[in-house]
């Protein structure tokens, strides 16, 4: 029989032990099993899934800033929304909205400037078109500023919009 000193000892290390891997951890990492019955078809596939979701530090591509890509995130994306499991989310949640405002922002001017090609005198369009492409211009530093002072000479218009463009040539 162990005596109750030796007891004290074996749970005293063991608490030890506890407290230093919390420790290296930094923070303890969450972790969910996988049901790889819910993954997506590509997914299932795909060689080496592992066992569990587990909390993941990534960092922005656009500011650098580490953020949380929680287990149960994971669980969403890949069980729910069936994104390909190997895919990993590349933006903070600031820089995603940024990103997404930005490409249907795209979008938009894209279309306006393609109807206009076919109504090249369409005034309310010219203006449209013009002021999306700066707009596009003040978020990206991008797209094709020299036809928005075009359009904005052809409508007359002196605004804020068109000095913007002026300063950009
Ligand atoms: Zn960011």
């Amino acid at each position: 029989m162990k005596s109750s000193k030796q007891r004290k000892k074996e749970i005293q290390a063991k608490r030890v032990h506890k407290k230093e891997s919390l420790l290296s951890n930094g923070m303890k990492k969450q972790q969910i099993l996988i049901d790889p019955s819910r993954l997506s078809e590509k997914s299932q596939r795909s060689l080496g899934i592992p066992e569990y979701y587990i909390d993941e530090i990534i960092k922005c591509t656009d500011c650098d800033v580490s953020f949380l890509f929680s287990a149960i995130e994971q669980k969403e994306w890949y069980e729910h929304k069936k994104v390909y499991f190997w895919q990993r989310p590349i933006r903070c949640e600031f820089h995603y909205h940024e990103w997404l405002r930005i490409k249907k922002m795209k979008k938009e001017m894209d279309r306006n400037l393609a109807i206009l090609e076919s109504e090249p005198d369409n005034k309310k369009l010219m203006n449209i078109c013009a002021d999306s492409i700066t707009e596009y211009h003040k978020g990206t530093q991008n797209g094709n500023i020299k036809k928005a002072m075009e359009l904005y000479n052809k409508l007359n218009l002196k605004n804020d919009n068109y000095l913007y463009c002026k300063k950009q040539s």
